[in-house]
């Protein structure tokens, strides 16, 4: 009623600091506090975590988040404390008094804690966590299951982790009363968000899909060689002052060497993998996030759970694993909603490598496959001269999309570019 959405703005308000809700999620939240099993498909940047953190601060108990990484974890951790939301972790380098800490304050009458991140293989372990949830839910304390990244969940996603599979009991275990289950993801395409619904066991939850539009994104694509990438580099250092972008690199050495090219022509680059130490990655994050350098030579390690708004470009020097990697890669560009540039160095040798690299791989035939067919995917992506590539992304994603908002938008993609130059000249060659 009126009562709930008061209070969801003033919530909004108070707690967050925003005026208003983007993309689906008030629907979002009022499905999941309406009790429905709730799974939400929203780009990164969109704000999928207030789909939960809203709910977990106008409602008694306790919300479990599911997350796959330590260090998105952490990060969540450290924003909901400064706004003062009661917010604990238990991964695997708490100390036992640490994590007897959170358990007693769990198992108090009221508990102090709101938002309580869990990394999957603690949920799916029996013992100490299992009976913990149970006191809770037997007290109607449990107020949510949350699954973040659920595409984890499924192994056509591009980052299958064994260990969601178990969170498949979470429906079942806790269904009386029911405790809600909100899954949430940016990267699934329609195969795969029916795949992690059935692995979830919430065929019946209520679906909410946003956009994937990105209208500030500029998608452009031009041959490999040899001197493109200092070049294009330079180019962006000259439409976008004093900004910084990332160049996506397939392995750590090429990080290097990409970074070794780009520092001997005069320009700033550091490079980010998941090879590096942690007090050196803080380091290489700290001085990215106030634009320092101009460039990160960066694996897909880099990324996930960086709130950086203002990246200007995403190069991609060497070919994403998939469509589905490459919106997400250059979803990390311009997510403050200002124009910025995602460019594809292309070189169908590249394809090679990666298609190697998977063949040489340690993995099960069907999974191969779905790999070297992504690389097709992308392949085609790549080749294509005729279609949007907006549209081809979306409607990868399952979006319907219609070439011409591109083509008329402020930043067409290099498809649309060419067909609107070309249309010019007609009009131009009529006219004369
Ligand atoms: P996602 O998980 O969808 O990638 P996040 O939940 O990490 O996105 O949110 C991305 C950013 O958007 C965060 O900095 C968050 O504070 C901000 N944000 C979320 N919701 C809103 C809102 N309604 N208004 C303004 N900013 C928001
Ligand atoms: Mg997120
Ligand atoms: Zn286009």
């Amino acid at each position: 009623g009126a009562d709930m959405n008061e209070e969801l703005y003033s919530t909004l308000k108070s707690k967050f600091g925003f005026n208003q809700f983007r993309h689906r999620q008030k629907q979002c939240i009022l499905s999941t506090l309406m009790g429905h099993d709730t799974f939400v498909l929203m780009p990164t940047g969109a704000g999928k975590s207030l789909c939960y953190q809203l709910p977990a601060v106008i409602l008694p108990g306790v919300t479990v988040v599911v997350s796959p990484l330590r260090s998105l974890i952490e990060d969540q951790k450290m924003k909901m404390k400064e706004l003062g939301i009661g917010c604990e972790a238990l991964t695997a380098d708490l100390t036992p008094a640490a994590q007897e800490e959170i358990y007693s304050d769990l198992t108090s009458d009221t508990p102090t804690i709101k938002l309580l991140y869990v990394t999957p293989e603690k949920i799916s372990a029996s013992g100490r966590l299992g009976s913990v949830f149970y006191n809770l839910h037997r007290r109607g304390l449990l107020a949510r299951f949350v699954i973040d990244e659920a595409h984890c969940v499924s192994q056509w996603g591009h980052d299958f982790r064994p260990d969601y599979t178990k969170l498949n009991t979470l429906r079942e275990k806790y269904n009386n009363p029911p405790v809600p289950i909100i899954a949430l993801t940016a990267t699934a395409t329609p195969k795969i968000v029916t795949d992690a619904r059935n692995n979830l066991k919430m065929q019946n939850s209520k679906l909410f899909i946003s956009s994937f539009v990105r209208d500030n994104l500029k998608y452009d694509l031009i041959p490999k060689a040899a001197k493109s990438l200092v070049n294009v580099v330079e180019k962006m250092k000259q439409l976008y002052p004093g900004k910084s972008g990332i160049v996506y690199c397939l392995s750590r050495k090429e990080c290097e060497t990409v970074q070794l090219m780009l520092t001997k022509a005069g320009l700033s680059a550091e490079v980010y993998h998941a090879g590096l130490n942690d007090n050196i990655r803080v380091a290489v994050q700290r001085s990215w996030l106030a634009n320092k350098f101009d460039v990160i030579c960066a694996t897909i390690a880099f990324g996930m759970g960086i709130d950086k708004p203002d990246v200007r470009f995403v190069i991609h020097y060497s070919l994403p694993k998939s469509i589905e990697g490459y919106y997400q890669e250059t979803g990390r560009a311009g997510r403050d909603g200002m124009p910025s540039y995602c460019l594809m160095l292309y070189s169908y040798h590249d394809s090679i490598r990666l298609r190697r690299m998977i063949e040489e791989g340690n993995t099960t035939s069907g999974v191969r496959s779905m790999h070297l067919n992504n690389v097709l995917q992308v392949v085609a992506y790549c080749e294509n001269v005729s279609v949007c590539r907006r549209k081809m992304l979306v409607e990868h994603f399952g979006e319907v999309y219609d070439e011409q908002s591109c083509r008329n938008s402020k930043t067409p993609c290099d498809i649309c570019e060419r067909q609107r130059k070309n249309q010019e000249a007609i009009r131009l060659f009529d006219v004369s």
